[in-house]
């Protein structure tokens, strides 16, 4: 988002909607048509007309407790894809780093396995040597990550809170000079975060849901199904990755396809002459009362509980082994959780930077994705 800022000030002829909240993505006759938005700082309720569209609003990993995402990636735009009638594909395809430090998931990037650090279960052992005797920690994300659950699983991890059993990233024989000069940042997270120097003891790591594969489907330009909508990074899915990203490959699909899908939407924008034609007034009225008058106040459920019900769903049902019959149970308490949602409770009812409507429409679409 940052670059993206950065990169906008050198264009005069672009127009940016800070603090709005994209709430629906509108489709006639196949084609889109625009979206609506919410702007936080004034409550004002409003349509962006397009000729073209580029989805390109994340993935959606904070369906999982434990995880690596910002708190704000909530795959809002695949939810509303997904409400508009796009097709959505290979949602299944979750990506486990396996360095999230516990418990608040935070990355200890790969760094700190590429510069030296040993993986340790409870019996102080290298455990990789039975999984990945060549690579050993340096291993593919996908490898370590089933390696570190196999041995939490067969009782060689430590325990630790809410469920989150880890094991251990040890630096300690890099030595203080390596880490700081190598590793300083790795360093300040585990002292701010978890009050331990790497220095000195080893940092509790498990795996954590780092990458959503699918998305929005596309064809190899990132084009959707719907004329003037493309999607691209995290939400589109062209399918470079089939089920397993290989690190760093995060930047093709975001920086390659993103310019891909940014061209070709460009150059059908110029080809359009004139503005699709305004959506019915009907629809717009529809998209506003879903926005704002779907929660009472007098409600019974908390949007906010109720996510944290479907993260620890997540988290122990759908992580880095799956069964059919966990993934049944995990289905069955979504669709308990998603009929619980029209009792949401939202106490706020004003329009500006109502967060705790946010909470509610964002749990609701992370529940649509899982
Ligand atoms: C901790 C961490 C470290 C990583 N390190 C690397 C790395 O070293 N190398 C690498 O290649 N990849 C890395 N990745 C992966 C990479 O950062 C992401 O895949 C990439 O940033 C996704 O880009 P994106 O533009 O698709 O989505 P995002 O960067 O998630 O941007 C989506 C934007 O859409 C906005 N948005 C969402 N919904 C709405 C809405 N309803 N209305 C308005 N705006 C909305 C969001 O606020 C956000 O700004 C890392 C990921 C994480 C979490």
């Amino acid at each position: 988002m940052q670059t993206l800022y950065d990169t906008l000030q050198k264009y005069a002829n672009v127009t940016r909607y800070d603090e709005c909240y994209v709430s629906s993505i509108l489709i006639e006759d196949g084609s889109f048509r625009g979206v609506t938005a919410w702007d936080l700082t004034s409550g004002e309720f409003f349509l962006i007309q397009g000729k073209a569209l580029v989805i390109a609003t994340g993935g959606a990993c904070r369906m999982f407790g434990f995880t690596t995402y910002s708190l704000t990636a909530t795959g809002d735009g695949l939810a509303m894809a997904y409400r508009a009638g796009l097709p959505i594909k290979d949602l299944e395809f979750v990506q486990f780093h396996p360095t999230g430090l516990v418990p608040s998931g935070i990355l200890i990037t790969e760094a700190a396995r590429g510069e030296g650090g040993y993986l340790l279960n409870n019996q102080d052992e290298r455990f990789m040597e039975k999984y990945a005797p060549a690579k050993m920690e340096v291993a593919p994300r996908d490898i370590v990550s089933r390696s570190e659950i196999t041995e939490i699983e067969e009782g060689r991890g430590f325990s630790g809170p809410d469920g989150l059993d880890y094991l251990h990233i040890d630096l300690r024989h890099l030595g203080a000079d390596k880490i700081n000069e190598r590793l300083p940042m790795i360093r300040e997270i585990a002292m701010r975060f978890n009050f331990i120097d790497p220095i000195y003891q080893p940092i509790p790591i498990r795996p954590a849901a780092h990458y959503f594969m699918g998305g929005v489907h596309t064809d190899i330009d990132g084009a959707t199904p719907a004329e003037g909508i493309w999607a691209a990074g995290e939400a589109g899915c062209e399918s470079l990755h089939g089920a397993n990203r290989l690190g760093a490959n995060s930047t093709a699909e975001c920086l390659v396809w993103g310019r891909i899908a940014g061209d070709e939407a460009a150059k059908y924008a110029s080809s359009q002459k004139t503005l699709p034609p305004l959506p019915k007034e009907s629809t717009l009225k529809d998209a506003e009362a879903q926005l704002f008058s779907r929660f009472s106040p007098d409600g019974k459920e908390n949007a906010y509980a109720l996510r944290k019900e479907l993260q620890k769903t997540m988290d122990s049902q759908v992580g880095v082994f799956r069964t059919g019959p966990e993934l049944e149970t995990a289905l069955n308490k979504i669709k308990e959780l998603k009929q619980r949602v029209s009792d949401f409770r939202v106490t706020d009812r004003g329009r500006i930077y109502n967060t705790d409507l946010l909470s509610a429409l964002e749990a609701d679409n992370l529940l649509d994705l899982a």
